[in-house]
């Protein structure tokens, strides 16, 4: 029998976008799946929502120090590795370990070589997690035990454990706040969502939505909904309408007669 291992998840918490791009790749390499957040406070949002493998992590983040980040993982995800890939002096490395760290990467650093460590954690807890079996790094949707399910719209689906939403099976490149977005929106399918919910519903306020800030977010999120081609399918594609002085809405995707 076949047997369904989920590809492991990494969290990655890097705001420079080259260095961000780099270590995804080097991530994907070792068969991980890549979670991307460009700040703490984006890491703490996506733990609060679904758990990944291992996180790796740099200590110069744009809201708040990477070691303190570091500390208050004890309680935003206890049971989760994390590796420091960061530069740094020889004091912060050694109070990283203090801090539980798996693993210390200095930058600049060689992808083999981080590879072969990021492997090494993953396989050390899949065998923890699993002891008869070791890490497969085949690509596979099964969905991963324990897995709360998500909006499942369709040809649009959300998969809240991965942190991911899929269009005709294909995941979206979407960062944590248009991936929030999205998923109020995929909650609440056909309805005309207003601005100032859509803003409480991420930043916990209305003022966003006041400013252009949320148009521009929803446009981003439609552009990348837009790859699902409109012809060939039985189902509409989903797409997000803007509806003149009132908010947006997400369209429900219909299955045509024949299907
Ligand atoms: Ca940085």
């Amino acid at each position: 029998m076949h047997t369904m291992v989920a590809v492991p998840t990494v969290l990655l918490v890097e705001d420079e976008a080259a260095a961000a791009a780099e270590l995804s790749r080097v991530l994907s390499e070792a068969g991980a799946t890549v979670w991307h957040a460009e700040s703490a406070t984006d890491a703490r949002a996506i733990l609060k929502h679904g758990r990944p493998q291992l996180i790796v992590l740099d200590l110069t983040l744009p809201d708040v120090d990477g070691l303190v980040f570091c500390a208050n993982l004890k309680n935003d995800a206890p049971d989760v590795p994390f590796l420091v890939c960061s530069t740094g002096t020889t004091a912060e490395k050694i109070l990283s370990f203090k801090l539980g760290a798996e693993d210390f990467v200095a930058k600049p650093y060689d992808a083999a070589e981080l590879q072969a460590r990021v492997e090494a954690i993953l396989l050390r807890r899949s065998r923890q997690a699993a002891p008869t079996r070791g890490l497969q790094r085949e690509h596979t949707t099964a969905p991963a035990m324990n897995t709360p399910p998500g909006p499942d719209l369709g040809r649009l689906r959300v998969d809240l454990a991965r942190w991911r939403v899929t269009v005709d099976e294909k995941p979206l490149n979407l960062t944590p706040t248009e991936f929030q977005l999205l998923v109020f929106m995929a909650r609440r399918p056909g309805e005309i969502i207003s601005r100032q919910e859509l803003a409480r519903s991420v930043w916990g306020n209305e003022s966003m939505s006041r400013s252009r800030t949320i148009d521009a977010y929803v446009r981003r999120i439609s552009s990348k909904l837009a790859v699902a081609p409109l012809g060939g399918h039985t189902e509409w594609p989903p797409r997000i309408l803007n509806i003149r002085g009132l908010g947006y809405q997400l369209t429900v995707p219909h299955a045509s007669p024949a299907a």
